[in-house]
């Protein structure tokens, strides 16, 4: 199913609109003028990139947003969060950025969802690393991909990053202006984000100028610990304003979604990790940066 025939104006397409509309208790939230491509990076794992890539995209589409999310680590994990058929053979992110398949040929929709959809990625996506190496405009082929691809059908596109500042990543900060990054609350949390701003730095300097960090999320709180208050506190003091106000923190229902196949969004919505992403999904769409000409 393409995405066009997804949103075409059906009376299936309408019944799905209405329940989609019924689980986000009516709340429409404004979209884009034009769709926004955020780059979900940092280079420790275990940040809660993946968590907040998929959680992000969840709630933006229980809410209007036609969102499509990019996994890029080979691992796959927002693919196996979204129940997207990520094993070796599918036609993934890999077929895009190695063999130059277009990236409607990979992307699938996601169950129960009427306009979210992945692009999965597939194991054999650790050997990009290295086959890009060679390759001709090897930091840019994502956003060709996503160039010759039809984002107007789409208001968000969050791209999931492995943990490495490696080719992969480098294609992910290529093909967005926007950058989040996910920072967990705890001790050497701030270690390594200089390498991670250095390295966005270099990114926009020699080939993507419009590329900025907007948003940082603050993850795995845990409030019974004076250091993640610490963290947040220095995070939010070095930071400022691109620094959301939710914060999301430590809940087991966040960890168990991914392997039901689901996000928290559906799995438990009344949680607080749900209340707290969609309250950061919230934020970033009405925190709408992306506007025409600027
Ligand atoms: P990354 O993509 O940066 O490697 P993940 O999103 O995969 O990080 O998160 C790492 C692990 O922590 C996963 O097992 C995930 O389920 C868990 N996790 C992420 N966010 C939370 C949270 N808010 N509360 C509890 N566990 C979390
Ligand atoms: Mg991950």
């Amino acid at each position: 199913m393409s995405i066009r025939e997804a949103s075409a104006d059906t009376p299936i397409a309408r019944a799905a609109e209405a329940a989609v509309v019924a689980r986000s208790g009516g709340d429409i939230w404004p979209r884009p003028s034009a769709c926004r491509i955020i780059t979900i990076a940092n280079q420790k794992g275990g940040v809660g990139k993946t968590t907040t890539a998929v959680n992000l995209a969840a709630s933006l589409a229980m809410h209007g947003g036609r969102v499509l999310v990019i996994d890029l680590d080979p691992q796959g994990n927002a693919s196996t969060a979204l129940d997207v058929d990520h094993h070796s053979g599918v036609p993934s992110v890999y077929n895009v950025l190695v063999e130059g398949q277009p990236l409607s040929a990979v992307v699938r929709p996601v169950t129960g969802f009427q306009h979210l959809y992945c692009a999965p990625a597939a194991i054999d996506l650790a050997g990009a690393e290295i086959e890009l190496v060679p390759m001709v405009a090897r930091e840019s082929r994502l956003a060709r991909a996503l160039a010759s691809y039809d984002a107007a059908s789409l208001d968000y596109i969050l791209i999931d990053c492995p943990p490495s500042l490696g080719l992969l990543t480098v294609n992910a900060l290529v093909a967005a202006p926007e950058v989040l990054i996910p920072i967990q609350c705890e001790y050497y949390a701030l270690e390594g984000l200089e390498q991670l701003l250095r390295t966005v730095e270099l990114v926009r300097s020699h080939l993507n100028p419009p590329l900025s960090v907007t948003t940082i999320l603050l993850t795995m709180y845990d409030a019974r610990t004076r250091l993640a208050s610490q963290v947040a506190d220095e995070v939010r003091e070095h930071f400022g304003a691109v620094v959301l106000g939710a914060v999301v923190p430590r809940s087991v229902r966040v960890s168990e979604a991914p392997s039901y196949g689901q996000s928290v969004m559906t799995y438990d919505p009344g949680s607080t990790g749900a209340l707290a992403y969609l309250e950061a999904a919230k934020e970033l769409a009405r925190r709408n940066v992306q506007q025409p000409g600027s």
